[in-house]
């Protein structure tokens, strides 16, 4: 929780200071409900969720005196109740063996970091577990998953640059059958630029995996990075029309000062949320827990 908050006192500060700043000898009026609203969707909440919160307020308490800390707990119940939710826990209990997590996102959203993380945890658990760097596209990803799988202590099945990621897909659920593996996680290319290519590739890959153990993937889980603010939004819309989301985790939350978009993003998509990364170490994932975060992100 120390973590989350310090990660997050940016975006605190900001609602936070804003807040004050606002509502200071202040009445609830349309002057501050406006300027709360504008404070709220600079911190990345989205204007869909920033007007609605700003609506409920003024429901509540239109042309009263209100001081900066009432609405801040306003706030914190209400975001609050958008986050309660979609704060659930990942579980890998399919029943299948290997449970087949597939996990997706852009270059750079901290895939590899989180599949290294979840690996770590699962192996804590008591689970095994193997990895497939299924982003054959680029040398520097097999690596990285390379490398965090001597980390945890964990297989990590991969090809040369440039093989065909189904069948790397195919060939690691097939160890990963053939050993009796509980938890297999696939990584997999994140470049957005040739979209049709990516999402044929994707589609491929699920197809091949499915036919091998069934109902796999059990879970395909988006990589959001809280960094990109607004673009984690389209980023889920891209994802979903390409593969069928099932959680989502977001990495960066420490030290973002735009970690609101994750209000946005489950208020919209009302997807899972599983965890969230606090850091670049394999202990930096934590559980998600939304009053937690409604408090640390209004302060
Ligand atoms: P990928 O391209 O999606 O596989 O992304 P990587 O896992 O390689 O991560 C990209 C960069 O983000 C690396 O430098 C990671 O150390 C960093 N990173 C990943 N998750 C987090 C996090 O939760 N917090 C911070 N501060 N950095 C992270």
């Amino acid at each position: 929780f120390t973590r989350l908050k310090d990660g997050l006192r940016r975006s605190t500060g900001k609602i936070s200071d804003g807040i004050t700043g606002i509502f200071t000898r202040s009445k609830l009026d349309d002057d501050t409900l406006e300027a709360l609203e504008e404070l709220l969707i600079s911190a990345d909440l989205g204007v869909t969720t920033a007007t609605r919160l700003t609506e409920a307020l003024a429901q509540d308490r239109y042309d009263k005196d209100i001081t900066d800390e009432e609405v801040r707990r306003f706030l914190a119940r209400e975001v609050g109740a958008i986050l309660s939710p979609v704060a659930k826990p990942l579980t890998v209990n399919s029943g299948h063996k290997p449970h087949v997590i597939l996990m997706a996102g852009v270059n750079g959203a901290g895939k590899t970091t989180t599949i290294g993380k979840l690996a770590k945890r699962f192996k804590q658990e008591g689970k095994s577990v193997m990895l497939a760097a299924g982003d054959t596209f680029r040398a520097a990803a097999i690596e990285q998953l390379q490398i965090w799988g001597q980390r945890v202590g964990v297989p990590v099945v991969a090809k040369p640059t440039g093989s065909d990621a189904a069948a790397l897909a195919y060939e690691a659920v097939d160890s990963a059958v053939a050993q009796g593996v509980d938890v297999l996680l696939i990584d997999t290319a994140g470049r957005l630029q040739n979209r049709a290519e990516l999402m044929a590739e994707l589609a491929k890959v699920v197809r091949v995996i499915g036919k091998k153990v069934e109902g796999a993937p059990h879970d395909t889980l988006l990589v959001l990075d809280a960094t990109t603010g607004q673009n984690a939004v389209h980023q889920v819309e891209v994802f979903q029309d390409m593969a069928s989301i099932s959680g989502l985790v977001m990495t960066k939350l420490d030290g973002s000062a735009k970690g609101g978009v994750l209000v946005a993003i489950a208020d919209k998509f009302g997807l899972p949320v599983h965890a969230i990364g606090v850091g670049e170490a394999v202990e930096d994932l934590a559980a998600f827990d939304p009053d937690e975060f409604a408090e640390a992100l209004v302060g």
